[in-house]
């Protein structure tokens, strides 16, 4: 394993300097896009590229305002063992008659663009190309980092306990109820170690079948399996440990603590190593509203989720995980997505919001060196303003066609059909989302709305569907690279 990670260390060098030699003629950004499942990756990627690629307008990213990009092009996609982000399928996807959401990340994929600019002023100036990788990957993953320093008996008696939480208790019941009928010290019989697996992960999907659910539990993989799907190394599950035990070789709890061991050095390190230890910089999209509407315990779930995925970025010199790899990121930004679920008066609240969420992970990412900020932003606005009255009141509301079968009010939906909502606003000072005496007095009461219709300009021309702040997001990524 040492000389493995030598050998790793050795070879992720190479390829730096190598990228750095090339870099000379060609600078590159290698950046990363992740998030729980549903937070928005798939539509933040799409509409990244579509923006650049289309030549959207884009005031806040500099060089787009100041005229200085010429060309955004798609060129091919350079890792030949990572799968091509679907830009095409999801575009079309949103664009087409029947407006639909692109299928969301699943697995690791990559894209590639150049964007040809001029450089603004001093001794390069004159025309230059960035090229832009561009991973998009589940943040489960990241959680995966939680499980280096852990043993198979920590981690078990840290799930055990999560599951037994009283508000965790009605979706953990079925395999809390598999886990008593388990013989740790029993016969390390496969087809017990898959039945308690399978019970495992079925708790683990439950967790996230509630829309607004955030699982903290690792593996990463039991959520988002990728390729590995049904693979040893995702075969196994926490025991009822007693406190003390060591788990021995010949017994149920031994073999499931090889395969712990196994899933770390087969799925957790490669990924780290091979893909994490590459990127340059990272947007983490975190769908803020979605937990602040489902109330102060699931806040208190992705405030976990956001601190166990963010040691990642951490990661100082001489400690354990630096051995596995060591993180070249200079620039990370928290994004809260789906701004346009709120009026625009609450866009900086919930910028706010955001980075309170994650304050403490910013601190350290901070300490480590690299640029840390939260925003608040819709790589698609599929609503618009309005103000509706309700008894004396004038409320700042939202209105957009909700998706078919949503319910506001208790009247249900047909997809096609216009509503007027007023959301709810956040709170002035973000501490407040945390207050139990106050839980639900924050909800944030949006459907899920359609994509929006676009429809062509004077010349007929298309363009890319409207967002809110999508610019300042690029302009924080990308802006002091293409000045
Ligand atoms: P992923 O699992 O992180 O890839 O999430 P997706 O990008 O697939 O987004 C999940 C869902 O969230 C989409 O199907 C949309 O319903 C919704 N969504 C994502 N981004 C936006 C946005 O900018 N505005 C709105 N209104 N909805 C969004």
């Amino acid at each position: 394993m040492a000389s493995g990670s030598y050998l790793d260390e050795a070879r992720n060098a190479a390829l730096a300097f190598g990228d750095s030699l090339l870099g000379l003629a060609k600078p590159r950004l290698r950046i990363g896009v992740t998030g729980l499942s549903r937070s928005g990756k798939t539509v933040f990627t799409t509409a990244l590229i579509q923006n650049l690629v289309e030549g959207a307008r884009l005031p806040v990213l500099k060089a787009a305002a100041e005229g200085r990009i010429s060309r955004v092009r798609l060129v091919p996609q350079p890792d030949p063992e990572v799968p091509r982000f679907p830009y095409e399928a999801h575009r079309a996807a949103l664009a087409g008659p029947d407006r639909r959401w692109p299928e969301s990340t699943r697995r690791i994929s990559e894209l590639r663009i150049e964007i040809d600019y001029e450089r603004a002023a001093g001794w390069f100036k004159g025309p230059a190309t960035l090229t832009l990788d561009i991973v998009d990957y589940p943040g489960e993953w990241l959680l995966d980092l939680a499980l280096i320093g852990q043993d198979y008996a920590a981690w078990s008696a840290q799930a055990v306990a999560d599951a037994r939480k009283a508000h965790r208790l009605g979706v953990a019941g079925a395999w809390l109820a598999d886990l008593a009928l388990r013989d740790p010290e029993g016969a390390p019989d496969e087809l017990a170690a898959e039945a308690a697996s399978d019970s495992f992960k079925a708790y683990l999907a439950a967790l996230r079948a509630d829309p607004e659910a955030v699982a903290v539990t690792p593996p990463g993989r039991f959520l988002m399996p990728g390729d590995l799907e049904g693979s040893p190394a995702l075969t196994f599950a926490p025991l009822d440990l007693a406190p003390g035990t060591v788990p021995r070789a010949g017994t149920l709890a031994g073999l499931m603590s090889e395969r712990f061991e196994a899933y770390k050095r087969v799925v957790v390190g490669p990924f780290f190593r091979e893909h994490f230890a590459r990127l340059d910089r990272q947007i983490v999209l975190v769908d803020a509203l979605a937990a602040l509407d489902a109330g102060p315990e699931a806040l208190a779930d992705l405030e976990t989720a956001l601190g166990q995925a963010l040691t990642a970025f951490s990661v100082g010199r001489n400690s354990l995980l630096s051995s596995l790899f060591s993180p070249r990121i200079d620039r990370v930004l928290f994004a809260a997505t789906k701004a346009d679920h709120v009026h625009h008066t609450s866009h900086d609240r919930l910028a706010r919001v955001m980075a309170h969420l994650v304050q403490r992970a910013m601190a350290k990412a901070q300490g480590a060196g690299a640029t840390v900020e939260a925003m608040a932003f819709a790589a698609i606005r599929a609503t618009r303003e309005v103000r509706i009255r309700e008894g004396r009141d004038d409320l700042p509301a939202i209105a957009g066609v909700p998706e078919a079968g949503e319910v506001v009010d208790g009247e249900v939906f047909d997809g096609r059909s216009e509503a007027a909502i007023f959301p709810g606003e956040l709170p002035e000072r973000p501490e407040a989302i945390f207050d139990h005496a106050q839980a639900g007095h924050w909800q944030i009461r949006a459907p899920r709305f359609r994509p929006p219709l676009v429809k062509p300009d004077a010349g007929g021309r298309m363009a890319p569907p409207p967002h809110i702040r999508l610019d300042r997001v690029l302009e924080f990524l990308i802006g002091d690279r293409l000045a």
